[in-house]
């Protein structure tokens, strides 16, 4: 499976530094399910092809997904075109192999990343799953390419078996190339309607971080989005809705509706937390409880933070949270600073120790009342962060869900919901004990009468009875 990208801006060679990639070398990366290979098939002043190639092992392809054994044998989980066509395989490999040009990062000539230059894609095989041609063209010329498809028959032998869905495709298009990227990221899998990994909440952000330049406009926007979650509704209506910045906060009436709007809060809310922390001049940083890691893979992206540690006590949610920083698309270096780990936070735990901040993100509330001393000793008096910043649903505020029941929670295992008297008392003791000092802020909108929907305490540990 190849593909080639090529371009005839002179000097033509400058692809290489936009893709980081020497011309002169082979080379390849390794991934999960096989080995992806990089080289330059031509190199001169007036023209550039850099080539892709995908070299699947099927084998493995079998065993890694859990469908191998001896009760699962069937002759299409070894004979099948996975192999042999431009796949969601692809995207992993192009995401691995361009990942600084994806991200429009070039370090020796950084003012090319925003040249629009003359490309040329080729794809060798691309599968066109219900949708075939037509729908290749919908999905590409709407972003200005110029496309040329080649279909194949199913079989030269046998002409009355008709068409394949297999093409060879064509782009052509004066554009960035880390649109190009992006494009080609996103649409291969679209097509191919295939998908080789469980499509989990992590897709949604993948999907919306590359497509963010282009895809709110694309008139195909809600069959890309559909095809790419592969039809799962609610996944789908999620990426929509954020992608139309149109589910009011708060006011939701049906169960889609309001997971929604709490998942409006919880952005809102995370963003706050990393603002904090951003502020507070950290450069290392534990979030504990750190569910499936969305605080993580923002506090990955400030450069401030070079060490990062995510721990949680729920091994299922952490293996969520390895997906969804996906572990195996990262730099090297970006993995050196960061690290998830299991771990409880009502054992005292010596890899908790000497970090410039923690953040504790709506976990308080999962824990028993009568654990939260335990708690309190292992962050605050073990442990002992310079900033601690902290949040807990504010129960008053419950009253303004509409589809929330009198006298119920925010969610089945929270153990108990505070007031803001009730926390902040809590808060306030804490840091007295401690030797902490502590300021409140509310997170979302402020009612008159009920507070802000999340509260948040900020604690900052104290030198010699000093704020540090
Ligand atoms: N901070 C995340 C997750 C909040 S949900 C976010 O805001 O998205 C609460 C998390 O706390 C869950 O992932 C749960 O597994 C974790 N948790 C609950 N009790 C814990 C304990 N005793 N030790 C460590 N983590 C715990």
């Amino acid at each position: 499976m190849l593909l080639t990208i090529t371009t005839t801006r002179t000097p033509a060679t400058d692809l290489s530094y936009l893709l980081h990639k020497h011309p002169g070398k082979l080379q390849a990366v390794e991934l999960s399910q096989g080995v992806a290979h990089i080289f330059y098939p031509h190199a001169d002043d007036d023209k550039c092809t850099v080539a892709l190639l995908l070299d699947i092992d099927p084998i493995g392809l079998v065993r890694k997904s859990g469908e191998g054994g001896p009760d699962s044998f069937t002759l299409g989980h070894y004979v099948n075109d996975r192999p042999y066509v431009a796949s969601s395989f692809m995207s992993v490999a192009i995401a691995r192999a361009f990942s600084t040009a994806m991200n429009g990062t070039c370090q020796k000539r950084p003012e090319l990343v925003d040249v629009t230059m003359p490309f040329e894609v080729t794809i060798s095989v691309l599968s066109a799953a219900r949708g075939g041609e037509l729908l290749i063209r919908r999905l590409f010329e709407p972003l200005g390419y110029a496309v040329t498809v080649e279909q194949y028959v199913l079989d030269d032998n046998f002409p009355e078996w008709g068409q394949s869905k297999y093409f060879t495709v064509t782009l052509k298009a004066d554009l960035k190339l880390k649109d190009l990227l992006s494009h080609v990221y996103v649409l291969i899998p679209v097509l191919d309607n295939e998908k080789h990994y469980w499509v989990s909440q992590q897709e949604v952000e993948k999907l919306l971080q590359k497509g963010e330049r282009w895809l709110r406009d694309h008139t195909e926007k809600e069959q890309i989005i559909k095809r790419y979650l592969r039809n799962i509704g609610g996944l789908a209506k999620n990426a929509l809705a954020r992608l139309t910045d149109d589910a009011p906060e708060g006011s939701a009436h049906d169960d889609g509706e309001r997971d929604i709007a709490k998942e409006k809060l919880h952005d809102k809310r995370l963003k706050v937390v990393l603002d904090e922390l951003v502020s507070s001049g950290s450069n290392t940083v534990v979030d504990l409880g750190c569910g499936e890691g969305k605080l993580l893979k923002m506090l990955l992206r400030e450069k401030q933070f070079k060490k990062i540690l995510g721990v949680d006590v729920s091994y299922r949610t952490l293996e969520k949270a390895a997906r969804r920083l996906v572990f195996d698309e990262m730099p090297p270096k970006q993995k050196e600073r960061i690290e998830i780990m299991q771990g409880a936070l009502t054992y005292r735990d010596k890899r908790l120790v000497g970090f410039d901040a923690a953040a504790i993100v709506e976990v308080i509330e999962h824990l028993d009342l009568n654990r939260l001393k335990a708690f309190e000793r292992v962050v605050f008096e073990f442990a002992k962060p310079g900033t601690v910043v902290l949040t807990t649903p504010n129960r008053e505020y419950n009253e303004l869900f509409e589809t929330m029941e009198a006298g119920t929670m925010r969610h089945t295992d929270h153990r108990f919901e505070w007031t803001r008297v009730e926390f902040e008392t809590w808060a306030t003791d804490v840091a007295k004990r401690n030797n902490y000092s502590v300021s409140f802020k509310p997170v979302g909108d402020v009612h008159e009468r009920v507070g802000a929907p999340t509260q948040m305490a900020i604690f900052k540990r104290k030198v010699d009875g000093n704020e540090e």
